[in-house]
């Protein structure tokens, strides 16, 4: 079928093929061989380096990190490594032996362990 026809039958095919060509018009074809691109390097070519800096751009900072590991119930506190079938000859607080070492003992209720986390400011 000759477009021009197309565009005077009208109808959804009509309007579909005027979007295609409004798509098309602003591409200009070159006489260039077809290449790949980088978007994430300046030049336009793959560098590990430049998908290294676009991948750190989108991962969390040390703290996030912690954080999230955290939230996860994934750091090395002594009653999570029990959870998880570690076996250690005790669950007490290495540092104050006061308590059991679980999360809010960690961050709260150990004298010695309340002063380190001030001091690293999470
Ligand atoms: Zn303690």
């Amino acid at each position: 079928m000759v477009w021009g026809m197309l565009l005077k039958t009208g109808g959804v095919e009509s309007e579909q093929l005027k979007n295609l060509i409004e798509l098309l018009t602003p591409i200009v074809l070159t006489s260039n061989p077809d290449m790949y691109t980088w978007d994430y390097d300046p030049s336009g070519t793959f560098l590990v380096n430049s998908a290294r800096r676009h991948i750190d751009s989108y991962t969390l900072s040390d703290r996030g990190y912690f954080l999230w590991r955290l939230l996860l119930n994934r750091i090395p506190i002594r009653s999570i490594l029990v959870d998880r079938g570690v076996d250690l000859e005790s669950i007490l607080c290495p540092i104050c032996q006061a308590g059991q070492e679980d999360v809010s003992h960690f961050f709260f209720q150990c004298d010695v362990g309340r002063q380190i986390w001030k001091s690293v400011e999470l």
